[in-house]
């Protein structure tokens, strides 16, 4: 304001000292003068407490802020596309980890499951030479060393108890298993040997026979399966050759299931009797189920005198299993027992 002053006084001086204008009234020529002057911050610098106007400094100050602000947005941004990243590589790394897990745990129950099968068969992958791989629980079908069937040879010729049949007509029922015919008797049918009673269970057949004598087999084999106190069991193996008709084989046959596994229950009766030879001389063994699981302890008694069948009824079962029957087996040194 002292500036304004001294400079309005100033100009006054200037202007009473010249004689041909008038001097204007005081308080009139204040404005003129000072509108006409240049505007003190033309010159900054000419005072030390001159500041820039108002809306210049705004501008930068702006600016600045703007500059500053899109900074920090950027910042922002990237911060937390980083943290995005961090947890979409996260999600990801966990994803995989489950993934790997789950994978592991199929391989798993693959493994298990291919050490579970039950689809045996007499040839190829799931043939007899790979029962023992193929379940857990038919380990003995590879490292059983009392295997069946065998080939019976070199006999002990000794006086072999009789065995006691105790047989009589009984109802059945009849199944094609997917393996064999399978007859299922009644409970009531005992054998009696070695001072034990083993109970018919079922009576079902092979083709070719599975047992040889001195390397030779049969065209058929029927097999009569006991069981015994503890559940031990006891099978009467009758080998079946060429011939005559077999009446309870074509009983059997004339009741055959249309379906696999498909039962039928007739109503008739069969006497198992008639599933045994006149003579009774037989080989003995300790052997095993000759199908998987191949459980040992199997006392064996195999019918020294072959039956009958016609070669129609063989025929007949040919079409249902041409091929059902387990390679014989090493015997690794076992004793086999026969009646003089
Ligand atoms: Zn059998």
């Amino acid at each position: 304001m002292r500036n304004w002053i001294a400079l309005f006084a100033g100009c006054s001086v200037m202007l009473t000292a010249s004689a041909n204008n008038p001097a204007p009234p005081a308080g009139k020529t204040a404005a003129p003068v000072k509108a006409d002057t240049p505007a003190p911050a033309a010159t900054p610098g000419r005072t030390s407490a001159y500041t820039p106007p108002a809306p210049q400094r705004s501008k930068e100050e702006e600016a600045e802020l703007e500059l500053s602000q899109k900074i920090a947005q950027r910042l922002a941004e990237m911060r937390e596309k980083q943290k995005q990243r961090v947890v979409t590589a996260a999600r990801a790394q966990k994803a995989a980890e489950a993934k790997r897990l789950q994978d592991q745990k199929a391989a798993a129950i693959a493994a298990e499951a291919k050490r579970h099968r039950t689809d045996w068969s007499y040839e190829g992958e799931t043939g007899p030479a790979n029962w023992a791989q193929m379940n857990v629980e038919w380990a003995k079908c590879g490292a059983g060393q009392r295997q069946s069937p065998i080939d019976i040879r070199d006999g002990m010729k000794v006086d072999l108890e009789q065995v006691g049949f105790d047989y009589h007509p009984s109802t059945f029922s009849e199944v094609d298993t997917g393996h064999t015919i399978e007859v299922t008797v009644e409970g009531g049918n005992f054998i009696n040997v070695g001072n034990e009673m083993y109970e018919l269970q079922n009576i079902h057949f092979h083709r070719p026979s599975e047992e040889r004598i001195n390397g030779r087999g049969t065209e058929m084999v029927m097999h009569l399966v006991h069981k015994g106190p503890g559940g031990r069991l006891a099978v009467v193996a009758v080998l079946l050759e060429r011939g005559e008709q077999h009446r309870l084989i074509q009983t059997i046959w004339n009741n055959l299931p249309l379906e696999k596994r498909a039962t039928v229950s007739p109503a008739i009766v069969i006497n198992p009797l008639d599933a045994l030879p006149e003579r009774r001389e037989y080989y003995t063994y300790m052997g095993s189920l000759t199908t998987p699981p191949c459980t040992e302890d199997v006392l064996w008694l195999v019918m020294k005198q072959k039956m009958q069948a016609s070669p129609e009824q063989m025929a007949l079962y040919s079409r249902l299993y041409p091929l059902n029957a387990r390679p014989v087996q090493p015997t690794f040194g076992r004793v086999i027992k026969e009646s003089n």
